[in-house]
């Protein structure tokens, strides 16, 4: 269970409403039981349920079962999609590994698309549901120029391009050196050619090919971080 407060060996952690709900009603928990707990920092713990009130559970935390993990430094970069969609995004990122998910606006995306709580809390129900340690981080959604502006230059960006004349992911990926990255998806309706003209000057764009047909959005960044963790093992 993902709990946003510090852990330690004799902390009291409050929950809120919902996470209350869920331990008493969907896990059928009560007093005395065994929890394990996880903020993103400390590692996962064991923690005792104290009690339940109207709305709210309170645990203590025990013993240290798993030190925090280590997540690969990638981030995935996506054009907002429609709301089932993005849910989808945020969560097989997060059970693919991501460390940062970064929604990004397009000149063919719609800006009223996102929300980010939505967008966190999909990535928080995904980390609990495949035990990893950690949620992957939210960038602010900003345009794809701005995002662009201050990247660090180090950090590799993997343009998922559909125009079919890009490598092969596989291909690139064998080839490039390990350190920080980021895949960057478009939206349904692909990005304008303006864009990946832009894109293409920029020195740490790599554009990469996921095969002959254009996936969907949200099939590419699946095909995308699967063929990551294929050849990183990350
Ligand atoms: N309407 C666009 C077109 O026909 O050019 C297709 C956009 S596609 C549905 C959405 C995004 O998925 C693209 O912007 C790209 O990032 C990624 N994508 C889809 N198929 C791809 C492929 N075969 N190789 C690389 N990226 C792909």
């Amino acid at each position: 269970l993902y709990v946003d407060s510090p852990l330690a060996e004799g902390q009291s952690v409050g929950l809120d409403h919902e996470r209350a709900h869920f331990l008493r009603h969907v896990l059928r928990l009560d007093r005395g039981d065994p929890v394990a707990v996880f903020n993103g920092r400390d590692g996962e713990w064991r923690a005792v349920i104290d009690g339940f009130g109207k709305g709210w559970c309170s645990l203590t935390v025990a013993e240290q079962r798993r030190r925090q993990d280590v997540t690969p430094d990638l981030w995935l970069l996506f054009a907002p999609l429609k709301k089932g969609r993005i849910d989808f995004v945020a969560e097989k990122a997060t059970e693919m590994g991501v460390s940062r998910l970064w929604p990004v606006f397009t000149r063919r995306t719609d800006p009223n698309r996102v929300n980010i709580d939505r967008l966190r809390a999909n990535a928080v129900e995904a980390a609990e549901q495949c035990e990893r340690l950690s949620v992957p981080e939210m960038g602010e959604a900003v345009p794809l120029d701005r995002a662009l502006a201050d990247w660090p230059a180090d950090r590799k960006l993997y343009l998922c391009a559909e125009a079919g004349s890009a490598r092969p992911i596989a291909e690139v990926l064998r080839d490039a050196p390990p350190g920080p990255a980021a895949l960057l998806v478009g939206p349904e309706g692909g990005f304008d050619q303006s864009e990946l003209d832009e894109l293409a000057k920029l020195p740490f764009v790599v554009p990469v090919g996921l095969g002959p047909r254009i996936l969907r959005a949200d099939t590419a960044v699946v095909a995308a971080l699967a063929c990551w963790q294929s050849l990183t093992g990350d």
